[in-house]
């Protein structure tokens, strides 16, 4: 099964890698203040991958 990534909110920095690198899957909030994740079923495993690895922070996660 297809595992679920989720982006912590309150830790975003706002910073938009994930969005650039996975625009199917990630995109900014209507401020452009935090990520969020819009389809969790887009995109591949290995862009997502890419896009938590971007994270400056790192609260991009997967679901359990
Ligand atoms: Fe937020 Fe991380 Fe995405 Fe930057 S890469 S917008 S900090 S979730």
């Amino acid at each position: 099964m297809k595992r679920i990534p989720y982006v912590e909110i309150s830790e975003c920095q706002g910073c938009r890698s994930c969005a650039a690198i996975c625009p199917e899957v990630f995109q900014m909030n209507e401020m452009g203040r935090y990520a969020q994740v819009i389809n969790p079923y887009a995109g591949s495993e290995d862009c997502i991958l890419e896009a938590m690895a971007s994270c400056p922070v790192r609260c991009i996660r997967w679901a359990e």
